[in-house]
């Protein structure tokens, strides 16, 4: 080819190139891709502003993967706090206002928090992301025809409410329902019944509806997100041993430390004496957080076949939380366990476990006071050196 022809071909590949751009559908992408590309962590609601970044909370990725999967219509969610779970929620409203635009009912338990999510949280989001901030115009334009409980867009409509307004329940119809801390919703809208079947109800006339119910556990037997969760697919998240390659759960009962009470001021003030580390029940080896910390992970279902129903669920506490080293959790522990109100909130919080008020408490003090104390009985009484 001569260098004339050579210049004629790439000009042609690069107009067909340019052509096929202009008429190629418009991209599709999972919540997690469209988070990646173009959600910003705003700096007054994130200790870490800037791009998000799905693999800091990996365990995330796949409950915003399902959002996108057709078989999936609804997405339940428990998780202690500090997990992220309210970035979960504002990525797929700013996918859907992107990608697949539609009516959105997003609820929170009562109007005054879904104000205050809608200044602190999602007016930041829409501002810091191009895409969002070119669709959904600013509450203060004039004729933008948006206010803090209404935002408009093409092709859809984000309304937030609280549990306990009927009206805004029971009357927009919306494609999309997400439910935030659905353990602290009234139990009856006004008088007309379970907020969450009001919502639903409003899905009746869409095929593609989707709904997401996203809360940290309270109280087990009366915990709304409990019953929602064994109705999908009991997923939890797992963590590869380095000793044996067992997937298993981290949870409290299986992580070791040695606590040290020291009196400041009168006041007993718990320390903790080496490290913190996991005991994998598999196979019984203890291993150092740093080390679990580096260790593949994965959601394993317990109830898989729900998938077919397309009900996913998550179950997630803080020990797999980038911001929450496990010291802090044993010492928030250590602090509140002969205060029962104060140990339900580190139960919910960031053991993101059910809370129940039994009569085993005062065993798991037992214990810890044997631990401290060698001089003690398992029934608590001295024994006499
Ligand atoms: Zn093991």
């Amino acid at each position: 080819m001569t260098r004339t022809t050579k210049k004629a071909a790439a000009k042609l590949n690069a107009a067909i190139s340019g052509a096929i751009k202009r008429f190629a559908p418009p991209e599709s992408l999972t919540v997690d891709e469209w988070a990646d590309k173009h959600r910003r962590l705003s700096p007054e609601s994130s200790a870490e502003a800037g791009p998000w970044r799905t693999k800091r909370t990996p365990y995330l990725e796949e409950p915003m993967r399902a959002f996108t999967d057709p078989k999936v219509h609804k997405i339940v969610m428990v998780a202690a706090s500090q997990v992220g779970k309210s970035e979960l929620e504002l990525n797929i409203i700013g996918y859907i206002i992107d990608q697949d635009p539609g009516s959105i009912l997003y609820v929170h338990p009562t109007i005054d928090d879904a104000r205050k999510f809608s200044r602190l949280r999602v007016a930041p989001m829409i501002r810091d992301s191009k895409p969002l901030k070119a669709k959904v115009h600013d509450v203060k334009a004039k004729d933008s025809g948006n206010t803090i409980l209404q935002k408009s867009f093409p092709g859809g409509m984000l309304t937030l409410t609280g549990s306990n307004s009927a009206s805004a329940l029971a009357s927009t119809p919306a494609r999309y329902i997400i439910g935030d801390e659905r353990d602290r919703w009234a139990t009856s809208a006004g008088t007309e019944g379970d907020p969450w079947a009001l919502a639903e109800a409003r899905q009746a006339t869409f095929y593609n509806a989707k709904a997401v119910e996203v809360s940290t556990p309270t109280i087990k037997g009366a915990s709304n997100i409990e019953t929602s969760f064994y109705q999908g697919t009991q997923e939890r998240w797992c963590h590869r041993c380095p000793e044996c390659g067992e997937y298993s759960e981290i949870v409290f009962d299986a992580i070791h430390f040695e606590p040290e009470a020291k009196r400041v001021r009168g006041k007993k003030v718990w320390s903790l004496k080496g490290g913190v580390s996991w005991a994998c029940p598999a196979c019984g080896c203890l291993i150092p957080e740093e080390t679990m910390r580096r260790q593949p992970a994965k959601w394993i279902a317990e109830n898989p076949d729900a998938y077919k129903k397309g009900v996913r669920s998550f179950w997630l506490n803080a020990f797999s939380s980038p911001w929450t080293p496990w010291e802090k959790i044993v010492l928030k522990f250590l602090d509140a366990k002969n205060d029962p109100q104060r140990l339900k909130v580190v139960y919910n919080t960031l053991l993101g476990q059910l809370w129940e008020d039994r009569g085993d408490l005062e065993d798991e003090d037992t214990m810890l006071t044997r631990r401290e104390d060698y001089g003690t009985r398992p029934d608590g009484t001295p024994v006499e050196l």
